[in-house]
């Protein structure tokens, strides 16, 4: 069946439209704090119940118990903290004034309100406790760790209310949990499985998923990319929906497929992340949770099967389905993985995707074992496919899947696979 939230209820912290109409003057005079567009994509995440049961940012009595012992303070188990601290001298001095029981409104680059926080609490970010537990790691090596120098000193906490759901980086494919459970319910599946992805699809990805597909068990595939802010060297967030689009148009029984985008900064945590995903993909109502190899992992911070093994040790109601890396084997010619091919290594076609990457760079062939014609076309096709910009800088594609002129794309291939949206 379709499972229950985490915690037993769907949050839902969105203001009408005409609510948000009629409170605009009231809003317009609140203090404002500008967060970075990470925790902006948060509160969104919190206020349509992606982060259910969550209802604002943590306090520090939360912050404490999800880094001591991995569960919330009603002992539900929850990985990762989720964190208010707006940086900079201008967030800090509305920081000084503002008490606990004021409404705070939390605004985006152009100064629009987002959402609003009703402050419950300021209190010291403790950046390096929530790095050693978070991350396992004080290295600035490390992506978020080094993000962590950049973020406010204090925290904030409180209930959050969503009064504007912009444009995000997913576009027209950002769905919400009510929807996708709608979406499923429509269809009549009870058993659904998510793929957690940043990345265009190689055949090992397809492998994985086909599995999936053929489990009795399972009514339906939920392919979920996580688009938020992107590392140098990322695939951009349409080139992944793009390349998932044709895989589906192409190879997939598209009656049987999903294809969203979940706008949230990727925690590269590992286990802890993993759970954290499998979390999030049950409020959208996915009853099992596909873990690969050195999910949400990065560089050698974790072991590869740790995102396996924490399924075990902090049950949180969704089924995981564990593979070990596949690859394809040219005696086997097929993908095929350690259980079940016993060729040595010189038959195997490495399908990572540091090799992938580095092929479309310099330009050397990409086999079709490793990635469908249909695929490497739309990556030939001119159009940037990874982001190159440094640092913090690029962020948000603010209109999702570009369509018109100048973009190279094909025509918009969205329907088919998309076409009992709500
Ligand atoms: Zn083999």
């Amino acid at each position: 069946m379709i499972p229950p939230p985490h915690g037993g209820v769907l949050v839902d912290r969105q203001l009408s439209a005409s609510d948000a109409a009629r409170r605009a003057n009231e809003i317009s005079r609140l203090p404002k704090l500008r967060p970075e567009v990470d925790q902006l994509f948060d509160a969104e995440k919190i206020a349509i119940g992606a982060y259910s049961p969550l209802e604002g940012f943590m306090d520090r009595r939360t912050i404490d118990s999800v880094l001591a012992s991995s569960h919330l303070p009603n002992s539900l188990a929850w990985t990762l903290p989720i964190v208010l601290t707006p940086p900079g001298p201008a967030n800090r001095r509305t920081i000084e004034r503002v008490a606990s029981g004021d409404d705070v409104a939390l605004v985006d680059e152009h100064d629009r309100p987002i959402a609003l926080l009703h402050l419950r609490e300021k209190f010291p970010f403790d950046r390096k406790a929530f790095a050693l537990s978070t991350y396992g790691t004080l290295d600035a090596n490390h992506p978020n760790v080094a993000d962590l120098a950049q973020t406010g000193e204090t925290a904030l906490s409180g209930e959050v209310d969503l009064v504007l759901r912009r444009q995000l980086p997913g576009g027209p494919f950002e769905l919400t949990p009510a929807e996708t459970r709608a979406t499923f319910a429509r269809r009549h599946w009870s058993n659904v499985a998510a793929y957690q992805t940043r990345n265009v699809p190689h055949r090992a990805h397809e492998h994985l998923q086909k599995l999936t597909l053929e489990r009795e068990e399972i009514d339906g595939l939920f392919i979920h990319p996580v688009v938020g802010r992107l590392k140098t060297g990322d695939y951009r967030s349409e080139i992944v929906l793009r390349a998932y689009e044709t895989l589906i148009r192409h190879y997939y029984p598209p009656e049987r497929v999903v294809l969203a985008s979940l706008s949230i900064a990727m925690r590269y945590a590992g286990p802890k992340a993993a759970l954290f995903l499998a979390i999030v993909r049950k409020n959208f109502g996915c009853s099992h949770y596909i873990v690969g190899r050195d999910q949400a992992g990065v560089g050698s911070f974790y072991d590869p099967y740790d995102s396996h093994r924490i399924f075990d040790e902090l049950p949180v109601g969704i089924t995981p389905i564990r593979y070990r890396e596949a690859f394809y084997c040219r005696t086997c010619e097929g993908v095929t993985s350690f259980k079940a091919c016993p060729h040595p290594a010189d038959e195997r076609i490495d399908t990572s995707q540091t090799k992938i990457r580095q092929s479309l760079r310099d330009g050397s062939p990409i086999p079709p074992e490793l990635l469908r014609p249909e695929i490497r076309a739309l990556l030939a096709s001119g159009v940037p496919i990874l982001n190159d910009l440094p640092g913090r800088a690029p962020r948000l594609i603010e209109t999702g899947v570009p369509e018109g002129e100048g973009t190279g794309l094909p025509p918009d291939l969205s329907e088919p696979v998309l076409a009992d949206r709500p």
